[in-house]
């Protein structure tokens, strides 16, 4: 059986088109399917037209939150309650093409991976300052942290029911699944794609929640920025100490009037930058310390039309 993890998130515009191209779609193969849908706190029609979904067509069942979680909850809600021997995710607006199911289960089937792994080749229909900036952060992040983190890699991928155990088993609050797919490890095939522009409705994501994903995504998965910290001030004491060496020099050998008091301006606020940005640093880490030791739950449920389902997780 396919399971198929759907977030929703004001989706009242593309969702019937979605379900009825990716029913099309996994109607064809053999074998069973399940569409878990999951109402990321929408304020929109959503989650009528979940419920009604779910009354004509057994193959849907849906989970919906009492708040807007968030994604990455949304889609960990969805790995918990899955129960497909291959699961999927996948973005209700129709950018991750359900054509590709097909493709990606008879890759599964072959024995070569355990998932594979949906790649955009471009970054068609984006904003230029947008698709420059994920270039960027996906180049960094690759380079800095301890997971492999390929550019155009997206979230729509399927997986064997051994790798969705392990990202189950992550249960972390913070959570950014590209880096927990890769951390996870497993055989992963690479399919690509053409984007495709979203078919209805608009994105959910500002500049703002990128950047945020974005920084949750370094701090996650890479130590090099508290090296950075460390580094930078190990360099400034080594530059104090031969300053010091030399001021002191100076004024023994030469005594003389005050100057130099530009140096010494510059010279505090520079470190005083320093300090605060390495502050700052730390406190990204112990920020997420702090949200991980009061272990509140990934999400709360609503409604759902799954039995068993815990509604506090
Ligand atoms: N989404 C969600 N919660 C959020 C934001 C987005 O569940 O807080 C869902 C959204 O409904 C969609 C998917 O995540 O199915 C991807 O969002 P979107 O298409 O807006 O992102 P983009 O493709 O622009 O990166
Ligand atoms: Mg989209």
């Amino acid at each position: 059986m396919v399971s198929i993890i759907v977030p929703c998130y004001n989706e009242q515009e593309a969702l019937p088109l979605f379900y009825r191209e990716v029913s099309a779609v996994l109607g064809a193969l053999p074998g069973g399917y399940e569409l878990l849908f999951v109402n990321d706190g929408s304020s929109d029609g959503t989650l009528d037209l979940l419920r009604r979904l779910a009354q004509e067509d057994e193959h849907v069942l849906y989970l919906s939150f009492s708040r807007n979680f968030g994604k990455e909850s949304a889609m960990y809600a969805g790995f918990c309650n899955a129960r497909g021997d291959y699961v999927a995710v996948m973005d209700a607006d129709l950018q991750h093409p359900p054509a590709l199911l097909p493709q990606m289960l008879a890759l599964l089937e072959s024995g070569a991976y355990d998932s594979v792994a949906a790649r955009r080749t471009d970054r068609k229909g984006e904003a230029p300052v947008r698709s420059w900036a994920s270039r960027r952060f996906y180049q960094l992040i690759d380079t800095i942290s301890e997971v492999d983190l390929a550019d155009g890699v997206t979230d729509f991928r399927l997986m064997k029911r051994c790798m969705v155990d392990a990202i189950v088993a992550m249960d972390e609050r913070d959570r950014f699944s590209k880096g927990i797919f890769g951390w996870a490890g497993f055989r992963t095939g690479f399919l690509p794609y053409e984007n495709v522009e979203r078919v209805a409705g608009t994105t959910k994501w500002s500049f703002w929640k990128l950047c945020r994903y974005a920084i949750d995504g370094i701090v996650n998965f890479s130590q090099a920025p508290l090296l950075l910290a460390s580094w930078s001030g190990l360099l400034l004491l080594f530059a104090a100490l031969v300053t010091i060496v030399f001021l002191l020099v100076r004024k023994l050998l030469f005594g003389g009037p005050v100057t130099g008091w530009t140096a010494l301006v510059c010279a505090v606020i520079f470190v005083g930058g320093l300090q605060l940005l390495c502050l700052g640093i730390m406190g990204q880490y112990i920020a997420k310390i702090c949200r991980e030791t009061k272990g509140r739950p990934h999400y709360i449920l609503s409604e759902t039309n799954i039995d068993g389902a815990e509604p506090v997780k």
